[in-house]
């Protein structure tokens, strides 16, 4: 039988993420949200967010874009992320955005696998974003300049707010209406995750997954302390997640809006930043991922800082051992609630609701209107409290795979159930995440798809054959690649020359941290599959030898 939440089912409106966000009749404030954290004065309010989005959605209608394409938006984060964000999604274009580290190889398959007409680029990433363009057969002339402050052209490409209209002519702008069944079937944004197997691959979220996803969270968030603007402490927040992220857009861009609280963007993130930060601004919710923990555990500076302003974070993205949950909680007197997610549920699925105090590690119950099962290697549903492959179902779960029908049919079934690849225990309605059986390796939170490692490495002439799987040290998981080399390279080729390709190709999360081990075969079954299983036991034993 599936499990159900325990919470009462939310009644989720059907419409674009615009209109939720910005219901008609009510008018946008002034007060500041988007603060950029080095200059205030540079800073965004609702009125202005919608009058800037308006004049993108309608400049992108001028240029010939049409509704239902893709526009990339590769730049670090900055107050303007949420106009692109908006305009597009608001417009029915469909908001991809790629990883500022990313290498021309990383970014050109973004732009192809996406089709993406447009894209949108930070000054200082224009180079990169033109070379990969060009080998996804995209023209200069759809490459525009994106950055929070008017730019003279680089690399002769024009600034996006070039092709903007007036902000009069803007108003009258409407963000088209979508019928209950098109805020279900209408593709919002195409983040990248790599599921349960395989290369990165387009997840499609539509507006309906948005607006559920929002409704989810916010019930959880402040279910033992209903959200009322007009009683609640005022609350800031702290801008620092990545916008390319489904993490960082679900609360950075759409709650800072629907709740309306400010929050302050972090272009880059750098520790000792963050921390002057909270104490400048007395930032009193944090949204981190577990490395964030690791920081505030281990580095000195944070004794430096008066951090007493932070009531409560949310830890999720990677597992998070109750020990530093209970270390960090302790240290900084707030809560710290775990949640779970993954961006096939727009963002996220369990949480522990908000005024909660929990040291168990627990990430949390099943957000209203999920249902899930945890199922044996046999697809039977597990005894109780036994650890089984955790399934989701709801209405924050994706359409599917951009363009990618059989990896939709492998991890969606046509009912609707979503397979996590996550392994969870489940205890009097409450989960914890004890193992993961797809293939993912997580490294600072973010996303490494073992498929794509080998497949670069066997770019690299002198490679015959590679596995690429995640080793654990110091409680951080790294890359770590078995390599078996070409007869004739055997001797010759070092760990250098390796290290020196992956360096050209991927970013800087994806290098292969953990090591390169050359052996005389990579295990496979007859089907040419990689025996992962071997291959996880061998980084497993290296680990304890390191
Ligand atoms: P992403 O799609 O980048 O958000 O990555 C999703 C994956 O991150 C999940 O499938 C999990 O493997 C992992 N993850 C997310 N939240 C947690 C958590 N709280 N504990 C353990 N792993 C997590």
């Amino acid at each position: 039988m599936p499990f159900s939440s325990p919470f009462p089912d939310l009644v989720i409106p059907k419409c674009n993420l615009l209109e939720y966000l910005f219901p008609q009749g009510q008018t946008p404030s002034d007060t500041p949200i988007w603060i950029d954290a080095k200059d205030t004065n540079h800073h965004l309010t609702p009125r202005a967010l919608l009058q800037w989005s308006k004049r993108l959605a309608l400049g992108l209608d001028r240029l010939g874009s049409k509704p239902g394409e893709v526009v990339m938006i590769y730049t670090p984060n900055h107050i303007f992320v949420p106009v692109a964000y908006l305009g597009v999604v608001g417009s029915k274009r469909i908001f991809s955005g790629a990883n500022p580290a990313y290498t021309v190889s990383e970014m050109g398959h973004q732009v192809s696998n996406t089709q993406a007409q447009v894209i949108l680029v930070h000054p200082s990433l224009a180079k990169t974003a033109v070379t990969a363009a060009r080998k996804a057969g995209l023209p200069d002339g759809r490459v525009f300049l994106f950055s929070d402050v008017p730019n003279a052209s680089v690399e002769g490409l024009r600034d996006w707010r070039e092709f903007l209209p007036s902000p009069e002519e803007a108003d009258a702008y409407e963000f088209p209406h979508l019928t209950e069944k098109e805020a279900t079937t209408t593709t919002a944004t195409v983040n990248y995750s790599s599921g349960t197997t395989g290369l990165p691959k387009g997840v499609e979220v539509s507006h309906h997954n948005l607006v559920a996803n929002l409704d989810q969270t916010i019930y959880m968030r402040y279910l033992k302390k209903p959200w009322d603007a007009s009683t609640r402490p005022r609350e800031v927040w702290l801008g620092f997640l990545p916008l390319y992220h489904a993490y960082g857009q679900l609360y950075t861009i759409a709650m800072a809006q629907k709740l309306q609280i400010p929050v302050y963007i972090m272009k880059q993130f750098q520790y000792e930043e963050f921390l002057r930060t909270i104490q400048t601004y007395k930032v009193t919710h944090l949204q981190v991922a577990p490395p964030i923990m690791v920081m505030m555990s281990k580095r000195p500076e944070t004794a430096k800082y008066d951090l007493s302003s932070v009531t409560d974070i949310l830890c999720g993205a990677a597992p998070l051992s109750k020990e530093l949950q209970n270390e960090i909680s302790k240290k900084l007197d707030c809560e710290i609630l775990q949640g779970w997610g993954m961006t096939e549920v727009t963002c996220g699925a369990i949480h522990v609701p908000g005024g909660t105090i929990d040291d168990s590690g627990s990430v949390g119950q099943l957000d209203p209107n999920c249902e899930c099962m945890l199922l044996d290697d046999d697809g039977n549903e597990v005894a109780p409290g036994a650890p089984g492959e955790l399934y989701v179902r709801g209405p924050n779960v994706c359409i599917g795979y951009w363009r990618n029908p059989h990896a939709t049919k492998e991890s969606l079934s046509p009912d609707g159930w979503l397979k996590t690849g996550d392994v969870a225990v489940v205890r009097d309605g409450w989960f914890w995440i004890v193992d993961r059986k797809k293939e993912l390796i997580k490294v600072n939170a973010l996303q490494v798809a073992p498929a794509e490692l080998e497949a670069v490495l066997l770019e690299f002439d002198p490679i015959a054959d590679a596995a690429a799987v995640g080793i654990t040290l110091d409680g951080q998981e790294w890359p770590r690649a078995y390599v078996h080399l070409k007869d004739e390279f055997k001797g010759k080729t070092t760990e250098e020359h390796i290290h020196a390709h992956m360096k050209e190709k991927v970013a800087k999360h994806k290098q292969l941290v953990g090591g390169i081990v050359f052996v005389d075969e990579v295990p496979k079954l007859q089907s040419g599959k990689i025996m992962r299983k071997v291959v996880k036991e061998w980084a497993k034993k290296d680990a304890e030898s390191m």
